[in-house]
C-alpha cells in the first residue's frame, strides 16, 4: 500500500498536484483550514483540474488540519508568507521520519518551516509548471513545465519519485536545489518589480533594457556573496532571454497586484536585500527597487511584507 499523499493547499499547485496524483490512482487527501472551507470543498464535490479546454472531477477525500491521522508525506502548497504558519497546525500529526515538499517560491520560507519541524525531512522544490485558479476549486493548467526537488541536508533521492513519474509529474531530483532557488529568485527580482512598477507584461521591459541590466549586475554581485557562482553565471542573457519568451504573459507578482492578492516579496526582493545587508554588501539599486515597489502597495492598499 503506498503512503498517502497529504496535500496542504487545494489552490493552483496543490491542486494541480493533487489531481494528477489521484488520477494515478495514488491515495491523496486534501488538508483545508478549517470545517467551513471542508463544507465548501465537499458541496463543489471535488477538484476540478482544466487541462486544454477539458476539464475533469476529481472526488479526492479532504479534511480539515486538525484531523487527528498521523502525516508521513506533506506537499505544501501554500504561499510563502503562509507556509510557517500553516506547518505549525499540522506539526503534531508528523509520523516519526515524515517528509515534507515545499513548494514555495523563493527563499527564507523553507529555513522558517524546516526549524518548526526539526525531525522532519524537509525536500525543497522549484518549479517552472503554471497554473491558476479560475473560481473555488477549480484551476486551469496553463503552463507545462518542470520541477526540481533536492534536500540541502541529505542528498539521497527519495523512493516516492517514481510515484510522479507515474504520475506525469515531470521532476528531476537535484544536489544543487538552492542554486535553482536562488537562480529563480534572482530572474524574479530583475523582472516583476519591475513589471509592477512599470504596469506591463514582461516584453514591455524591452523598454527599460539599462534598468535591468543594472539589476542584474547587482544581483550577480548578492549571488557571488552568497557563494552562488553557478546562479550568478550568464544572469543577464537569461533574464532577456525571459523577457522575450515570455513577452505577452503577465508576471505573477504583476497578477497579485491587478487582482489586489497579497504578494511574496518578502521572499524574493526582500530575501535578496537583507541577505546584501547581512554581507554589508552595497545594492543601491536593488534597494531602491524595493523601496519603489513597497510605496507601490501600500498605493494599491497591499501589504508590503
Ligand atoms: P494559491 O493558488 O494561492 O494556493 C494556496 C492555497 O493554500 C490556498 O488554497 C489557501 O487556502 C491554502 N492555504 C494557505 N494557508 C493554509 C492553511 N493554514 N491551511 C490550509 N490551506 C492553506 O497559491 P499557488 O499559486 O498554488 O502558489 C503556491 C506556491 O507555489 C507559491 O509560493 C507560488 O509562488 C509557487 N508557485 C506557483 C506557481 C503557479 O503557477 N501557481 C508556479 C510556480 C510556483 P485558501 O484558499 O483557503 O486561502
Amino acid at each position: 500500500m503506498s503512503t498517502t499523499w497529504h496535500i496542504l493547499g487545494a489552490g493552483s499547485l496543490g491542486t494541480l498536484w493533487a489531481t494528477r496524483l489521484a488520477r494515478a490512482g495514488l491515495p491523496v487527501r486534501l488538508l483545508l483550514r478549517d470545517r467551513t472551507r471542508l463544507q465548501a470543498y465537499q458541496a463543489a464535490g471535488g477538484l476540478t483540474l482544466i487541462e486544454q479546454g477539458q476539464s475533469s472531477l476529481h472526488p479526492i477525500p479532504g479534511e480539515t488540519c486538525d484531523s487527528p491521522q498521523p502525516i508521513h508525506r506533506l506537499l505544501l502548497a501554500c504561499k510563502a508568507y503562509d507556509a510557517e504558519a500553516a506547518v505549525a497546525s499540522i506539526a503534531k500529526r508528523l509520523a516519526p521520519g515524515a517528509e515534507l515538499i515545499l513548494l514555495q517560491n523563493g527563499l527564507g520560507s523553507q529555513d522558517a518551516v524546516a526549524a518548526k519541524v526539526p525531525e522532519a525531512r524537509c525536500i525543497a522544490a522549484s518549479s517552472t509548471e503554471g497554473a491558476f485558479r479560475d473560481g473555488d476549486w477549480r484551476v486551469v493548467f496553463a503552463g507545462h513545465g518542470y520541477t526540481w526537488l533536492g534536500d540541502t541536508a541529505h542528498p539521497g533521492a527519495p523512493i516516492w519519485l517514481d510515484e510522479l513519474t507515474a504520475s506525469g509529474i515531470p521532476h528531476e531530483w537535484t544536489t544543487q536545489i538552492l542554486t535553482r532557488l536562488w537562480r529563480k529568485l534572482a530572474l524574479n527580482c530583475a523582472i516583476n518589480p519591475l513589471t509592477v512598477l512599470h504596469d506591463c507584461r514582461n516584453g514591455g521591459l524591452q523598454q527599460h533594457q539599462c534598468e535591468v541590466a543594472t539589476l542584474c549586475i547587482e544581483l550577480g554581485e548578492l549571488l557571488q556573496c552568497c557563494g552562488q557562482p553557478d546562479a550568478a553565471r550568464d544572469l543577464q542573457q537569461e533574464v532577456e532571454r525571459v523577457i522575450h519568451a515570455t513577452a505577452a504573459n503577465f508576471s505573477s507578482m504583476h497578477q497579485d497586484v491587478a487582482n489586489r492578492r497579497r504578494t511574496e516579496i518578502s521572499y524574493l526582493l526582500g530575501y535578496a536585500c537583507n541577505a546584501a545587508v547581512r554581507h554589508q554588501l552595497a545594492l543601491p539599486h536593488l534597494q531602491r527597487l524595493q523601496q519603489r515597489l513597497k510605496d507601490q502597495l501600500h498605493l494599491h492598499g497591499l501589504p508590503s511584507d
